[in-house]
């Protein structure tokens, strides 16, 4: 079975290349994203697999369809970028990975909050620089905080797990709420509510029609001054331009973010001798209590390991009529 593989780093190679000694499938590596410039790439293969940034939209679709493919293997979970109603229409299979590693994701969240409220990416520096001054790096105790937790599935449900640790006060806004997350005392609420109360924003739902834009000028404007609000799920969840002027009104005290609307020309590429045209993303980076990573939640060896091994097993199991429902999108 040849099996092009597309958005590969070295990393990648590595964990599909040892989950592959179980199958022997032909993999053929390309690094560039699947879009519609480099459709013709996927000619001739069975299965296309896909990452997070890869534009499967309704014309590439129909054009890897033209071209003999039947599967699409997600290297991922979201399937925002996947038209899901056209890759039925196409009659395309949808294979994703539903859940590598939420610990990955949940812990970088952690780290960021721990970051952003500590300053240790400043105190990193400064002391580089010979410089111990305290000024400026005060923090706050997370014990006795108001964490509101948007999306209670698996990687939301383990930030509230690890915050309850800390001693946090929980609350949360689901469509459906996780009875696992009620035993812990999370406070399930309106989202409005939420964002009236939380002292720190933690998002984990999906991008979807409904979340786009969840957290807007109009969100922004019912939170508490101050307030720390983390996105390590969708870029899309976020107005970005709406939390640039809560930056600069104080409203939000600190952002960490490892997604971005727009990321998709930037992140996962060393851009370090370039000159980015994203004045909005620039922005960002001035203000002094922004702490951005470049969609690395998910990078462990451990959820690597796991993306590669259900990846390749979800094509063995789509021939063998036996994926497992939670893992078809499609
Ligand atoms: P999950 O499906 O287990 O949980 C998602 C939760 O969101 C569910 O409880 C669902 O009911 C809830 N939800 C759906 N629509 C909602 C809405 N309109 N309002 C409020 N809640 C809603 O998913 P998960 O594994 O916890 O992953 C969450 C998200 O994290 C994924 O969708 C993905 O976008 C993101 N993610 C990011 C990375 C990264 O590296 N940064 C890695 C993996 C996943």
């Amino acid at each position: 079975m040849k099996i092009a593989v597309f958005s590969t780093k070295p990393y990648d190679r590595q964990f599909l290349d040892r989950a592959n000694q179980g199958y022997g499938y032909e993999l053929t590596y390309f690094e560039p994203r699947l879009n519609r410039a480099t459709v013709p790439l996927a000619n001739g293969y069975e299965v296309v697999c896909c990452f997070v940034n890869d534009e499967l939209d309704e014309a590439v679709l129909a054009a890897i369809a033209a071209q003999g493919t039947q599967l699409i293997g997600l290297r991922c979970a979201g399937f925002n970028q996947v038209d899901i109603a056209a890759a039925k229409r196409l009659g395309l299979t949808v294979a994703r990975v539903p859940d590598y590693s939420p610990y990955a994701v949940a812990e970088h969240t952690v780290g960021l909050i721990l970051a952003l409220n500590r300053k240790i990416h400043r105190a990193y520096a400064r002391v580089r620089e010979n410089n111990f001054d305290l000024e400026g790096m005060l923090g706050f105790d997370l014990h006795g905080c108001t964490v509101g937790i948007v999306g209670t599935g698996k990687i939301g449900a383990l930030v509230g797990q690890i915050l309850h640790g800390f001693g946090c006060r929980l609350m949360a806004y689901d469509v459906r709420p996780n009875p696992d997350c009620e035993a812990l005392g999370v406070t399930y609420t309106d989202l409005p509510t939420l964002l009236k109360t939380a002292n720190i924003l933690t998002l984990h739902c999906p991008l979807t029609p409904q979340t786009h834009h969840l957290i807007d000028a109009e969100a922004v404007e019912q939170m508490p001054a101050g307030v720390m609000l983390i996105n390590t799920s969708r870029g899309a969840l976020i107005d970005t331009e709406a939390i640039i002027n809560g930056l600069k009104t104080h409203k939000i005290g600190y952002l960490g973010l490892d997604v971005y609307e727009q990321e998709s020309d930037l992140f996962f590429e060393n851009l370090s001798e370039r000159v980015i045209q994203d004045d909005v993303f620039q922005r960002l980076l001035t203000f002094p209590n922004v702490l951005i990573t470049g969609h690395q939640a998910f990078f462990t060896r451990n959820a690597l390991e796991q993306i590669a091994k259900t990846t390749l097993a979800n094509i063995d199991a789509v021939y063998q009529g036996t994926l497992p429902a939670q893992n078809q999108v499609a």
